[in-house]
């Protein structure tokens, strides 16, 4: 097909194809130098609690600030990271920064605070993840219970089953796991049955479409009773309106995130951002 390189194909698709790789090859080697030249940042985004209008915990998104001082948003370079390995050296970072971040936002505030860090399954093939992700505990004086892992379902379903076994011992660990983008995926009802995992995030896809649509409706009425059903906890992301909140709220969706609650913010800017929230 077009995609694939072959005679009688036209020029521009394998000039693309060359482009595309030299661009993976580029990006690839600066994701070098921006840790190397700590060029990462984690922004966060708060999580609401529907129930009690309080922020429940947030969310660390990384951004890749340029020497030239654009921002680069993830999905311009986590996947690169992926498919070349490199993850696995940001990961740390992201871990270490979170953890720190985490412990300051506790400090002196209510014990609640739940911050989720993303993280890919290539993060649990190292096997010694859990036990860095305890050493990060005991150096912050933090519980485990403050830190919640996000994989998305996709990535979920695409990895062999070791990856259950890890998640086990996070969770086991007392740290809380999360399936990101939940509904996009393919997981059958027996294989999220086995996985050991503490929340459903509804995906943006579904939160866009309600109040209105009926498709999206269903799903999302679907995706709280699954998660009722099997002891799980809700969190809808990609909230963008009034509407929206109000009618995740009264469906039952414990947390909600989104630019209609607030965006994702420089860390520095967190704490008063609460502090305004709160009063
Ligand atoms: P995600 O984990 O599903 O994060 C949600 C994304 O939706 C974020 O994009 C967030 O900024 C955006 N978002 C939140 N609320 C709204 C809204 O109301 N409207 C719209 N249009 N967008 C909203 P972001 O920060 O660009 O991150 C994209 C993805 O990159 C994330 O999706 C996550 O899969 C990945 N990612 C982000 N940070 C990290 C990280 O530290 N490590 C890894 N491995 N992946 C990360
Ligand atoms: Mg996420
Ligand atoms: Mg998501
Ligand atoms: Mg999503």
């Amino acid at each position: 097909a077009a995609a694939q390189a072959g005679e009688g194909e036209p020029a521009f698709y394998s000039e693309n194809r060359r482009e595309a790789m030299l661009h993976h090859l580029r990006t690839e080697a600066a994701l070098h130098d921006a840790l190397a030249e700590d060029q990462f940042e984690l922004w966060l985004q708060p999580k609401l609690s529907l129930t009690d209008n309080r922020i429940a915990g947030a969310e660390a998104l990384i951004r890749w600030r340029l020497p030239s001082g654009e921002l680069v948003p993830p999905g311009r370079f986590i996947p690169v990271a992926e498919s070349s390995g490199f993850i696995r050296r940001i990961t740390p970072w992201v871990l270490a920064t979170a953890f720190r971040i985490a412990a300051e936002l506790r400090d002196g505030r209510e014990g609640r605070f739940v911050l989720a860090v993303n993280i890919t399954p290539a993060d649990l093939a190292d096997t010694d993840f859990v036990n860095q992700m305890r050493a990060l505990c005991a150096e912050h004086g933090l519980p485990p219970e403050a830190i919640e892992i996000e994989l998305t379902e996709t990535m979920l379903c695409e990895t062999g089953t070791d990856t259950i076994g890890r998640l086990q011992t996070l969770r086991e660990a007392g740290f809380r796991v999360a399936i990101d983008d939940f509904g996009t995926g393919y997981s059958s009802l027996g294989y999220l049955q086995q996985l050991p995992v503490d929340t459903l995030k509804i995906d943006k896809q579904f939160v866009d479409g309600v109040p209105g649509e009926a498709g999206s409706d269903t799903v999302i009425r679907a995706i709280i009773h699954l998660a009722h059903d099997f002891g799980l906890k809700t969190v809808a992301e990609g909230i963008e309106n009034e509407d929206q909140l109000a009618y995740l709220r009264d469906a039952g969706v414990a947390l909600g995130q989104g630019f209609h609650i607030a965006r994702p913010m420089p860390t520095g800017e967190f704490a008063g951002w609460l502090e305004q929230w709160n009063s």
